[in-house]
């Protein structure tokens, strides 16, 4: 990776661990986009994005897709699409990416009204408490109307954690029994299910709806996917024409999220791979505290113990100085995630990197 100026030192090594969103577009993926056969896609005529979009349908075993240009648009899309009527309310995790990191976009633009149940720590909801929280149909002179459930896989403020196929179904038949839709952000799908093992369209088998992201493990520069029924997807490219989403030659990018579903989703096991070594390896640092056994996935959470004698904001800024760049998530806790671009000796000049920075701070204090 490239040089980067970091408080007035050249350092000459970079591992970027801030998200997966950071990865560079491949060769593969520049010589795609400058050849790609393109078309007015507002119009409808893209022939690279009808392309992309019958893949992806099919590789999710819904009857149509949408390329859009962000998660965030393709998750507004999809519950405005699901809650076409003022006044509709949608049960979600209280720490859901909808919930927490979308500007409150679907009741700002769109009225809908958020009903938050508690996540648990491996991401899900009790089935119980949401059931509890579909509103009584008999009480509609006060309240609004239940019309969906947004369920997030893998759960990113979980830290990465996957919703299993038999959990999915069974939100899905709750959903039914209640006239409900249900949409999953699956900006990390493909991550849940490579570490679940089974086929993605099995894992989203129950869903109405489905958000995928093809620049965050998949590595395409941008773009979403959506995936539904005709007639989803048909309200949805209206409603991403009304929102500004509609692109013209937007093919160039189609072409590079081709190569991505290609090249990359064969990456992600490895990626998996290099998390659990990071994380076997910070839990051995002391000062540091990270649940390996729960990182099933990319993400990984380190919380700075108070005896570490460090904060999140110093051990940002020394692991800075070391060409390590981590996300701060809050005073004592850094996020890292992996991708495909991070190699195998990049893992160990992290953990060298961590190591160094943690047990710098303690013999400043004489430890
Ligand atoms: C990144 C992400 C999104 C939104 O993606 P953007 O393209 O950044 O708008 C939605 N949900 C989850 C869980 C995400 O991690």
């Amino acid at each position: 990776m490239g040089d980067l100026q970091v408080s007035e030192k050249i350092v000459t090594r970079v591992v970027d661990l801030r998200s997966d969103t950071v990865t560079k577009p491949t060769e593969a993926m520049r010589a795609a986009m400058a050849t790609a056969e393109v078309d007015d896609d507002v119009l409808g005529f893209d022939p690279t994005a009808f392309r992309l979009e019958t893949e992806i349908a099919k590789i999710f075993d819904k009857e149509a897709a949408l390329f859009v240009p962000s998660g965030t648009m393709g998750n507004l899309i999809s519950v405005l699409v699901h809650c076409d009527i003022r006044g509709s309310e949608v049960i979600l995790g209280d720490i859901s990416h909808i919930h927490i990191f979308e500007n409150g976009g679907i009741s700002t633009i769109g009225g809908v009204h958020p009903r938050t149940v508690k996540n648990n720590e491996d991401g899900t909801m009790d089935i119980g408490l949401i059931e509890a929280a579909i509103r009584d149909p008999r009480g509609e002179l006060v309240y609004p109307t239940t019309r969906l459930i947004c369920l997030e896989n893998s759960h990113a403020n979980s830290g990465g954690r996957c919703l299993s196929v038999e959990y999915t179904d069974n939100v899905g038949e709750l959903a039914k029994k209640h006239g409900l839709k249900l949409h999953i952000d699956g900006a990390r799908i493909f991550n849940a299910a490579v570490a679940l093992g089974v086929p993605v369209h099995r894992l989203v088998q129950a869903a109405d709806s489905v958000s995928v992201c093809l620049s965050k493990g998949l590595g395409a520069p941008a773009g979403t996917a959506i995936v539904g029924s005709k007639s989803f997807i048909t309200k949805a490219r209206r409603l991403r024409k009304t929102l500004g989403g509609g692109m013209r030659q937007v093919g160039i990018l189609c072409a590079a999220a081709l190569v991505a579903l290609q090249e990359n989703v064969g990456k992600l096991e490895g990626d998996h791979k290099k998390a659990r070594i990071l994380a076997d390896g910070l839990h051995e640092i002391k000062g540091l505290r990270v649940d390996a056994s729960s990182v099933q996935t990319n993400i990984i959470f380190i919380d700075i113990e108070e005896s570490s004698r460090t904060t999140a904001a110093k051990l940002f800024k020394d692991l800075e100085e070391r060409g390590v760049l981590v996300m701060p998530e809050s005073s004592t806790r850094l996020r890292i995630v992996l991708h495909y671009q991070i190699s195998e000796s990049d893992v160990q000049y992290t953990l060298s990197s961590f190591q160094q920075a943690v047990k710098g701070v303690q013999n400043e204090h004489g430890n």
